[in-house]
């Protein structure tokens, strides 16, 4: 590590944060409190000749090596013990050209900052839902949300990157220059370098009609059952998902639910707003919702909404997965869990995507299953070390007994750090020709602190792993 230290203290024009450094007990916060690392150095990068000098150092030394942007990695990709991390934080530029309905942000920003920057023009970039989520993790790995279902995934959005990959060279990717690498990027993750600028599509969004309930445990069954047969026939406009948790004793839930087992109901209604409010009353017109609210917000209000669900720092853990169709006998399974559930902020997320999302070829982006429209994330979110066994060991129990109604594939971007196996099933009949392309861009493995692509022959240059 001292040679890369040395090395770019003479060709950085960035901070470099040592163990000893004041700024560093912050600088080396991940989001996942269950992943907490002690990298050796962290390289805050000011510009793309930055990220190069860090990427030359580190393969040179054979410096084992994490790339970060906002730190969300559930699986805590983003920073290793002893090794070094190319942070790039400080990366947060975004520039919006109304015109042609785009935008260039650099490969730092969080979701937070490019909604601030469209917003102003009444234009979105259509991402995830939770505003302090980094966006180059997001994109990279597909990235779905709120727009998903009427506009695409993120990485459907993306025109072309700038990307240093391990050699040190920056590269363009887009539809006529590395088209192979322009490909593999629209959902392969970090595996092919780092990506120090993104260009993408903007829609024109403003206000949204959003809703929220609750659904009383012993009506989720029938919910669901009017949900799974309702979306299919529903317009790409609406995004109406649940998640099913035991309520919390907070003075929001009614009394009488507290402790319970429950269905948190959303549903979104992008587009027009009097057609919209039909369906977002129909949403709650079913299984006896209370707490019924329905308001129509700016599309900036909405991506803030969920921001302190998630806060910083606790213990998180996840496991994922899609269903073809949703059964009686896995709706049964998740609420019988929930009378053994440790934590009330543990969550089992039930969304449908299909919509603009699954119109894409499965072929035309390296992301997975598009095919399967019933997405289902087991989140587990707790505060106390002691606890890592019992939720883990929940979540992870419930997946097994969800498994075998599930359809072969997994979001990349929604797995845990223990899950190295399920890799090639997240990208199935993608999988050689992305091997094929990280033999190309990265021979060696460098950029291996990811849901990994290992190339196809891996040199015999020593990576640490
Ligand atoms: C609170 C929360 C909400 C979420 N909501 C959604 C959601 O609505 N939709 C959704 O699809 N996903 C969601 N996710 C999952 C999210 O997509 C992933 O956690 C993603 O990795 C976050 O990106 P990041 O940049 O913060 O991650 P980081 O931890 O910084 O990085 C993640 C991975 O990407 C690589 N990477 C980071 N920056 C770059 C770069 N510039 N170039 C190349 N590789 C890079 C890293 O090396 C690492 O492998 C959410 C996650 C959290 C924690």
């Amino acid at each position: 590590m001292k040679e890369v230290y040395g090395f770019l203290k003479r060709h950085f024009k960035g901070s470099l944060l040592r163990p000893d450094d004041a700024e560093y007990p912050d600088a080396r916060r991940i989001w996942n409190g269950l992943a907490a690392r002690r990298p050796g150095l962290i390289a805050r990068c000011r510009d793309s000749s930055d990220v190069q000098a860090a990427v030359r150092a580190a393969t040179s030394a054979s410096v084992l090596t994490a790339v970060r942007c906002g730190g969300h990695s559930l699986a805590g990709f983003s920073s290793c013990d002893d090794g070094l991390v190319i942070d790039l934080s400080p990366m947060r530029k975004v520039q919006v050209y109304p015109e042609a309905r785009s935008a260039r942000f650099e490969g730092g920003c969080l979701l937070g900052s490019i909604d601030s920057a469209t917003q102003t023009v009444g234009l979105a970039f259509p991402a995830g839902v939770v505003s302090h989520t980094g966006a180059a993790g997001l994109v990279l790995g597909g990235g779905t949300g709120w727009l998903s279902r009427l506009h695409g995934l993120s990485c459907d959005n993306v025109r072309g990157f700038k990307v240093v990959v391990a050699d040190g060279s920056l590269v363009r990717a887009n539809a006529t220059e590395n088209a192979d690498l322009f490909w593999a990027l629209r959902g392969g993750g970090g595996n092919f370098g780092v990506v120090t600028e993104f260009e993408v599509t903007l829609h024109p969004v403003s206000s949204v009609l959003f809703g929220r309930g609750i659904c009383p445990g012993d009506e989720v069954l029938g919910l669901l059952r009017h949900w799974r047969e309702f979306m299919p026939e529903a317009p790409d406009n609406l995004r109406w998902g649940f998640s099913l948790k035991t309520a919390s004793h907070d003075e929001n839930i009614p009394a009488d639910l507290r402790g319970c087992p429950i269905a948190s109901a959303s549903a979104l209604w992008v587009g027009d707003l009097e057609e919209g409010r039909r369906y977002v009353d129909h949403a709650f017109s079913v299984g006896n919702h209370r707490a019924v609210t329905k308001e129509v917000l700016s599309f900036g209000a909405l991506q803030t909404l969920a921001d302190s669900d998630f806060p910083h720092g606790r213990r998180y853990y996840t496991k994922a997965g899609y269903f073809k169709t949703l059964n009686d006998e896995s709706i049964a399974v998740t609420l019988e869990a929930l009378a053994t559930n440790p934590s009330v902020a543990n969550e089992i997320e039930l969304a449908y995507l299909g919509g603009a999302a699954a119109r894409v070829a499965p072929g035309e982006t390296a992301f997975g299953s598009r095919n399967a429209p019933f997405v289902l994330n087991l989140l587990g979110n707790w505060s106390d070390s002691a606890d890592d066994a019992a939720n883990i060991s929940w979540i992870r129990g419930l997946f097994v007994r969800l498994r075998p109604a599930m359809v072969p594939g997994v979001y990349v971007n929604f797995m845990s750090g223990d899950e190295n196996d399920r890799v090639p099933e997240a990208y199935r009949e993608r999988w050689e020709r992305l091997r094929a392309i990280k033999t190309i861009y990265d021979p060696n493995n460098f950029f291996h602190l990811n849901q990994n692509i290992p190339p196809i022959a891996p040199a015999t240059t020593d990576i640490p792993r």
